[in-house]
């Protein structure tokens, strides 16, 4: 059987009830899944949410599906730790999708006139956003030159029962294929793909070549073929245990404002392409579920977007490296922090491996170098290194006018500067770690087991 959303809310009820928090309360849809997420954040909690009844809706919404890593690593029944060994491997083991005749995606099918996108839940998220926004929408399109298939995420204005606007800012692959259909004044085919099994949502957030399908990459996570089938009024796949479809096409030349909307700085921003998607039909399966992505600087939103991404830049620096040991992505930087790991065996290999990671994501900004014994993931860890082993005047590079992300308020029109900071320790250093006899350490947490 094809794993899929509901399997996985399956499986975090049964193996990991802590991280899935059902709310049975009939709740608003507007705001309900920013406030209860953000308010879990703030008591350091980070479940999947399922909410069984939004008032005036027949739908279900999940949330916060990829706040914690825990979560995300009982999604694809691995260990949290070995997360990014696993998607680089998967990234090197693509697994063809399947296609198949038909599938619950398509139970229900909305054409025409009962084309309604007020029918789905889709949340106000913040104060300042321009409307409604489906945030966990995936879209389906096919190069318009070799037909290879791509997923990617791009956030959903809805502006009318048929009608939404679309931001493809960060000019990847759909901004791409969009581009080519446009040049030659042609709309873009497209399938919006909201709930699906993890695996297919950690997939439409990874870096890959554009001759490369995600749908591959997800099967490869998932560790068997997604089944996909065709949308009904496009030539695009879509996976036929999907939860929703919005199907439709994002129009050649046409451009009305789309924005503004809270984004991953945790700032508001009318940053946008200004694109416009019409739409054909609507499909779901019965009894559907919705997802929301929640957005902002909320851990969901950018442990998604950070987690994939770090799978990639590790995969790369490995190869690269015979020093480099582990990276991390901090939630406190955005998307613009990171903290690197090296097992140092000459001085200037720390400085090597700053800039090689921000050669590979030019997003990155703030570079820290830790030794071996410091976990990068351990932020108070980092600091106690930076408190320890760096001083200013010596292990503090500043680079400038470099290409950065856009999104950065205080960048000067997608330009920057980077910082590399080195926390490792110098190679002739003399001041050694306090430590406690091991069986000391076995004894205490023996007692206090007992207590
Ligand atoms: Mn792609």
């Amino acid at each position: 059987m094809q794993p899929d959303l509901r399997t996985f809310l399956k499986t975090l009820k049964k193996d990991h009830p802590d991280q899935l928090l059902t709310i049975t309360a009939e709740t608003a849809v507007e705001y309900s899944s920013t406030a209860v997420a953000l308010e879990l954040e703030k008591q350091g909690r980070y479940p999947a949410l399922l909410f069984e009844r939004l008032a005036g809706s027949e739908v279900r919404m999940a949330a916060n599906l990829f706040a914690s890593r825990a979560v995300i690593a009982a999604g694809l029944g691995i260990q949290a730790a070995q997360f990014s060994k696993h998607f680089g491997r998967c990234l090197d083991n693509l697994v063809p999708s399947r296609k198949v005749e038909s599938g619950p995606v398509h139970e229900q099918v909305f054409e025409g006139d009962q084309i309604n996108l007020g029918n789905l839940p889709v949340p106000l998220h913040f104060l300042d956003d321009a409307g409604p926004y489906i945030t966990a929408g995936m879209i389906a399109s096919r190069d318009p030159d070799s037909g290879v298939g791509n997923l990617a995420y791009a956030r959903l204005q809805i502006k009318g029962p048929r009608r939404m606007g679309v931001s493809l800012h960060s000019r990847q692959h759909l901004w791409d294929h969009h581009r080519r259909a446009a040049q030659a004044g042609k709309d873009l085919p497209v399938a919006v793909v909201i709930g699906a099994h993890p695996a297919v949502m950690l997939a439409a957030a990874a870096k890959m070549g554009i001759g490369e399908d995600e749908y591959d990459l997800a099967g490869a996570l998932l560790g068997q073929p997604l089944e996909v089938c065709q949308a009904r009024t496009v030539d695009v796949d879509v996976p036929a245990h999907a939860e929703i479809v919005i199907e439709g096409h994002i129009l050649a030349n046409t451009e009305e404002t789309e924005g503004p909307f809270g984004e991953y700085t945790g700032y508001t921003t009318g940053r946008s392409t200004n694109n416009v998607l019409e739409v054909t039909a609507i499909t779901m399966r019965s009894d559907a579920i919705f997802v929301d992505i929640v957005p902002g600087n909320s851990s969901d939103h950018l442990t998604l977007g950070r987690a994939a991404k770090e799978a990639w830049v590790h995969k790369l620096m490995q190869e690269a490296l015979p020093f480099y040991q582990e990276l991390y992505y901090p939630s406190s930087g955005t998307h613009f922090h990171c903290y690197i790991q090296i097992d140092k065996s000459a001085e200037g290999q720390a400085k090597q491996a700053a800039q090689l990671v921000m050669g590979l994501d030019h997003y990155i900004k703030l570079a820290v170098i830790v030794d071996k014994d410091i976990d990068p993931s351990d932020e108070a860890a980092v600091l106690w290194a930076m408190a320890t082993r760096m001083q200013a005047d010596s292990d503090v590079d500043i680079l400038s006018n470099l290409m950065c992300n856009r999104l950065d308020p205080s960048s000067h029109d997608g330009v920057g500067a980077k910082m590399i900071i080195d926390a490792t320790e110098l190679l002739n250093a003399t001041a050694r770690r306090v430590v406690l006899p091991e069986e000391a350490e076995r004894l205490a947490k023996d007692m206090l087991s007992k207590e």
